[in-house]
């Protein structure tokens, strides 16, 4: 306002200068000799005097206008924020559109696998895809429910399943697992919590970024699923918790898969001794004969038989008869446990084994050891202690038979031959 003042007082200043003394010294002189000029300087007067108002009028409305347009600016400036704020709330909704779509597509894909390996590939290769843009390496691990050790089920780079040296976890993953919580880790170098000489890997894999969640089953951890980068400042806030969705549907995935293998090893395992069921033998007899013929090894076939098991249950009641079961199943098991080798239950009281790449001479000598460890064992029935003896058939292929039903036949008829041979004892099929 001061500053509009000024040129106005100068106007006057000027007007009084210029036009007012000059007309007063004329209004005086035209007074006192022409009346006509006396009119003509009135007229003069009056015109100053509203040149002056209007010039006032002028400058009350452009100070008006001014505020009027730092009005309409601040109004501009207002309407520009919002709209930007809209457009981030319509870019993150985008991304939260696009982040659901992508959790509904990997939850699709992981309800169509139904085995664990299928469960966790399908996870690794799908969680690599969604942070492809980033050179990342995602591992699940999952713990070992018979050694409850920490183990890596899968681990992806790239399109690559990649094999890694440190199976049980860094220093991390062990935070994962102590805290049950998720875990951000920005740079590695830069964070107090961890000793970054300690968490070089056995596979010499740089690590910078981490981000980590649990997978959690109610309040028992399953495992975690992590994702790491040899870069800093890889992983965000907002990543972090796309993968802790992504770990929630991974639990459930990983539940269904064990709650599927648990299922199907009952399908296949016998319910009291846990020895596979004769149908599993069947599935495998096949392969096995195959595999024997193309590396030209022989495979022997073994029936066993309980020796007059019916008097143990006669004697001791069904339950003391399940006991004796159980216990030749164990004696079985672990006198046969080097891999390859398959032990069933057969039916009742029989049993079967299946010894891939073992000739005959050699299984002979394994069934002798066999017999004698059964019968040499101590069973204590209702506070008795009693014993129990098998009879065995040996076959072999390819000495004695060359097709699967054969092998069987002439196993079951070297048992009958040491069943009518007093029992106790193994017969060979010739
Ligand atoms: P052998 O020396 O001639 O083989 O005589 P055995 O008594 O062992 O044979 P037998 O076939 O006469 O009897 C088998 C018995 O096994 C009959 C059946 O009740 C019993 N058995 C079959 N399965 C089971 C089971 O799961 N539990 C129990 N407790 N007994 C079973
Ligand atoms: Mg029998
Ligand atoms: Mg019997």
């Amino acid at each position: 306002m001061s500053k509009q003042k000024k040129p106005l007082f100068r106007l006057y200043f000027l007007a009084v200068f210029s036009f007012l003394l000059p007309l007063v010294g004329l209004f005086v002189y035209a007074a006192k000799y022409h009346a006509a000029f006396f009119f003509l300087a009135v007229a003069l007067v009056v015109n100053i005097v509203l040149l002056v108002i209007f010039h006032r009028r002028l400058s009350q409305k452009q100070s008006l206008i001014s505020l009027q347009k730092e009005e309409y600016f601040e109004k501009t400036n207002m309407l520009k924020a919002e709209l930007s704020n809209e457009w981030q709330t319509i870019e993150v909704f985008r991304h939260k559109i696009i982040n659901y779509s992508q959790l509904k597509d990997l939850t699709e894909k992981l309800s169509m696998c139904l085995s664990l390996e299928e469960t966790s590939n399908t996870l690794s290769f799908e969680v690599n895809k969604l942070f492809g843009h980033k050179d990342i390496t995602v591992i699940l691990y999952l713990f070992h429910s018979k050694i409850g050790e920490l183990g890596i089920t899968s681990s992806q780079k790239g399109q690559m399943q990649i094999n890694l040296k440190a199976k049980n976890g860094d220093l991390f993953d062990q935070w994962v697992v102590k805290t049950l919580h998720p875990l951000l880790v920005e740079d590695a170098n830069n964070d107090f919590r961890f000793d970054v000489d300690k968490v070089s890997s056995e596979d010499a894999r740089e690590i910078r970024s981490v981000m980590s969640a649990p997978l959690m089953e109610g309040k028992k951890i399953l495992g975690i699923l992590r994702i790491d980068s040899p870069l800093p400042q890889q992983f965000t806030i907002d990543d972090l918790r796309f993968l802790r969705t992504i770990a929630d549907l991974t639990s459930i995935a990983v539940e269904n898969a064990q709650l599927y293998q648990r299922l199907e090893e009952l399908a296949i395992r016998d319910g009291l001794t846990g020895l596979y069921l004769r149908r599993h033998l069947m599935g495998r007899f096949d392969e096995e004969i195959a595999r024997s013929i193309r590396n030209k090894h022989e495979l022997t076939f073994i029936l066993v038989d309980l020796d007059y098991f019916k008097k143990y249950n006669d004697n001791f009641g069904h339950i003391a008869g399940d006991i004796v079961l159980r216990h030749v199943a164990e004696v079985l098991m672990e006198h046969f446990q080097q891999p390859g080798n398959l032990v069933c239950r057969y039916g009742g009281e029989e049993f079967c084994v299946l010894l891939p790449d073992c000739p005959k001479s050699k299984a002979m000598g394994l069934v002798e050891e066999l017999r004698k460890k059964i019968q040499d064992k101590e069973i204590v029935l209702r506070r008795q202690k009693t014993s129990v003896t098998v009879s065995i058939g040996v076959a072999n292929f390819p000495k004695d038979a060359r097709l699967k039903e054969e092998l069987i036949l002439k196993a079951d008829e070297a048992l009958y031959k040491a069943k009518k041979g007093g029992r106790n004892c193994i017969c060979s099929a010739s």
